[in-house]
């Protein structure tokens, strides 16, 4: 027999608003534990939630990045339970009437027809206190830090259309590129802003029946959610075939052992309506203003570099993945006469340089006139391209013209025939045997003394030039 998954995503997004949801306290971790708290976010009987706007701004325009239909009014609920991150007894969330609902996202697997993956409802909710369990001293202790308590959050609930691990990891890929597209939050599973729940269940292929399912948590990277999802899905299947049922409950992944392993029966409190908070209406001339300041979404502008600049799709794709780098590029591409050419480096060179500082281009020193700047001088043959990659560097970290570098570092590419000949007769001279090698037929020696030439010239020289000399000098 063979088994098909049966995958849905929970996916927790933190917003990054300046303040928190319902108090004025800093979004923010801070440095020390507890100093972004007010009466609201410690939950001190007597302080009333106080909605914050922004945060509502934010949360729609994440959820018109997904398609989502925002709802006319939603309300908040109490979700009630109680443990030491969250000792008020109940989180504020929506339950009965979500933020948003209906959306989707068409997702590329690499098939002719991309993947329609519908997403159930998006809701607005308030981020608990963060446990740190202190077991290193004499007396272990657990500490509660509330910096985080209160910090917004959207929960993404996708339906049950996902297949494969394949398929969950693009999906979240494509989910993370809109929303930071949107700005409003970065998305990152590694920091933590973004977390997610993966639900699974199997069933005979062909089968449509929707069984038990498995929750699966503390996937701390996309690949990590891959890998579970993958791992689970093997672990049921060899349950099914002994015959042993699937019981509903919590499961974490362990990344060392590659495993999932139980954690607790699945939890599900009840759920009040809340007093506190007045629900939230969203006129539709509001709605409609949010649409229209929406960012064009990555998809669309990746078809417009196809379109506009003539770039190839998966350059294009490349670079319109970060909205920063789009923006970066397409202010290039108005007004350089090689868009292409431009591209090229900025996926050659600038991408894996701005990842080896863990800079993305915002945060640089680099702008888009400089970088043209820069193609110029190789375009005019001022700097070669080995020079023109090694300024690059420079020009993230330091905030100088292409040109002063090139200058202070004597960049400046050696077009003077007289000295480049020089250079090549010292070669030729220092390598007898290879020159006759070359003379006797075997043309691959020419690659051999051309690097040699160019190293003694410490790179500067103009490879174009210089080649042609060599040539010229050898068949003498
Ligand atoms: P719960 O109330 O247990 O959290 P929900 O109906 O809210 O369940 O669904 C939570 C997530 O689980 C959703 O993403 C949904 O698509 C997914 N899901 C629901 N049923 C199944 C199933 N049988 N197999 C896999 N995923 C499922
Ligand atoms: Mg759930
Ligand atoms: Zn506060």
């Amino acid at each position: 027999m063979t088994y098909e998954a049966v995958i849905g995503l929970e996916i927790h997004v933190e917003l990054n608003t300046p303040t928190k949801l319902f108090c004025d306290c800093p979004n923010d971790p801070g440095n020390a534990p507890n100093t972004h708290i007010c009466p609201t976010c410690l939950w001190l009987p007597g302080a009333l939630p106080r909605l914050s706007r922004t945060v509502v701004e934010k949360a729609v325009t994440a959820c018109l990045a997904l398609n989502c239909t925002i709802q006319n009014r939603s309300a908040f609920d109490q979700k009630v339970y109680y443990y030491p991150d969250l000792p008020k007894g109940y989180q504020l969330s929506q339950h009965h009437h979500p933020l948003a609902r209906n959306g989707s996202l068409d997702v590329d697997t690499g098939n002719s027809v991309p993947r329609h993956l519908r997403i159930h409802h998006i809701h607005l909710e308030e981020d608990v206190a963060k446990l740190i369990h202190d077991t290193e001293g004499c007396t272990p202790v657990s500490l509660v830090d509330f910096n985080r308590a209160g910090v917004p959050l959207i929960e993404v609930v996708t339906e049950p259309d996902i297949r494969t691990p394949d398929e969950a990891m693009a999906f979240l890929k494509l989910l993370r590129t809109r929303i930071r597209y949107t700005g409003a939050s970065e998305c990152s599973l590694e920091k933590g802003s973004m977390r997610v729940d993966a639900n699974i269940s199997i069933r005979p292929q062909g089968s449509t029946a929707f069984n038990t399912k498995v929750e699966v948590k503390n996937m701390n990277s996309i690949q990590h959610v891959g890998d579970a999802v993958a791992h689970e899905i093997q672990r049921q299947t060899a349950c099914m075939e002994k015959g042993d049922p699937i019981v509903l409950h919590t499961r974490l992944w362990d990344p060392d052992k590659q495993v999932t392993t139980p954690m607790r029966e699945k939890f599900a409190g009840p759920c009040v309506p809340d007093p506190s908070v007045p629900p939230i209406q969203v006129d539709d001339a509001w709605l409609a203003q949010k649409k229209a300041a929406l960012p064009e979404m990555p998809d669309r502008r990746r078809e417009r570099f196809v379109t506009d600049y003539g770039l190839a799709r998966d350059e294009a794709g490349a670079i319109s993945r970060e909205r920063d780098l789009a923006e970066f590029f397409e202010t290039i591409a108005k007004r350089y006469t090689h868009p292409r050419k431009a591209a090229n480096w900025i996926i050659s060179q600038l991408v894996p340089a701005l990842r080896d500082q863990d800079r993305v281009v915002s945060q640089v020193f680099l702008t888009p006139e400089r970088f043209m700047a820069l193609l110029t001088l190789v375009d005019t043959e001022e700097i070669n391209a080995a020079a023109a990659k090694a300024v690059l560097v420079q020009m993230l970290s330091t905030d100088q013209p292409p040109e002063t570098i090139v200058d202070t570092h004597g960049f400046r590419q050696v077009s003077d025939t007289g000295a480049l000949e020089k250079i090549v007769e010292t070669v030729l001279t220092g390598h007898p045997s290879d020159v006759e090698d070359y003379r006797a037929g075997n043309p691959k020696v020419m690659g051999f003394l051309m690097g040699r030439a160019m190293k003694a010239a410490r790179g500067k020289a103009n490879p174009k030039l210089m080649k042609e000399i060599l040539t010229r000098k050898l068949s003498q």
